[in-house]
């Protein structure tokens, strides 16, 4: 059974439709790359996944709990986490110390400085534990912030975005980490637009255009699919 699931999902802003009955499903263990130009409705969608806009129709499932009416917080509490396109960091604390407030805020019991130190070797930060966030190039920037959502242990990743501005290097890290948070068991849902990098580590990829999802299978499919390279390249 999918962790994730949205049915019909349907978002109006004025008379454009962002999202047009858009469905897809990302499964614990997996991860799920969502695809599409800009515009397509891919942060939008985040947005309805995540609590922050409510769909005019259609449905947001969560290990089967109908969770479309439910609030960003209670979304967390089931475990729902996700990163945003925009950078949301305290950018005058230290990494650690977002990583501690993001840990605090997820604790349930355990140690906060513990589980924020164990975040700091994964994202591979530890050298700039001291730094403060808006000190840091973009691409530790988005390190950090995903280093953040981890701090909840989420069985629902979300991540808008997280490789812009990241070097190759860190791409290749990043690629290692997602793997492993799957590996654990959590549904991570990829938006990204380095196609090197979603190809390589999706195990399913949806492609959004204008709103609708025009295709979904897995990658070497999506790299082959007519539809696919005209939503991307205007064919
Ligand atoms: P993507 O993340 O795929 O680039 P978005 O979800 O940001 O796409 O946007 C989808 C469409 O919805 C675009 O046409 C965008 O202009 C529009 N849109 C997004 N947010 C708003 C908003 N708050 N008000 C009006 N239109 C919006
Ligand atoms: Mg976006």
């Amino acid at each position: 059974m999918a962790s994730l699931r949205t049915d019909g999902v349907t978002v109006v802003f004025g008379g454009n439709r962002a999202l047009d009955e858009a469905g897809f499903e990302a499964e614990a263990g997996r991860i799920t790359g969502l695809i599409g130009p800009n515009g397509a409705g891919k942060s939008t969608l985040f947005d309805v996944v995540s609590g922050l806009r409510r769909p005019q129709s259609g449905t947001v499932t969560l290990d089967g709990h109908d969770i479309t009416r439910a609030t960003p917080a209670q979304r967390a509490r089931r475990g729902m986490a996700r990163t945003f396109q925009r950078l949301e960091l305290f950018g005058r604390l230290t990494v650690r110390d977002n990583l501690l407030v993001a840990a605090e805020l997820g604790a349930r019991g355990r140690n906060s400085a513990r589980t924020a130190d164990g975040i700091l070797q994964r994202i591979g930060l530890t050298a700039d534990a001291d730094t403060a966030a808006d000190a840091l190039p973009t691409g530790a920037a988005r390190l950090l912030e995903v280093g953040r959502a981890l701090a909840g242990r989420p069985r629902v990743l979300l991540l808008d975005e997280p490789a812009a501005g990241q070097d190759a290097d860190e791409t290749r890290r990043f690629a290692a980490l997602l793997r492993d948070v799957a590996a654990e068991g959590c549904a991570v849902v990829l938006v990204e637009h380095d196609m090197g990098l979603v190809m390589s580590v999706c195990d399913q990829v949806y492609v959004l255009d204008l709103g609708r999802i025009v295709a979904c299978g897995p990658p070497a499919d999506i790299q082959q699919d007519q539809t696919v390279l005209a939503a991307y390249l205007g064919e």
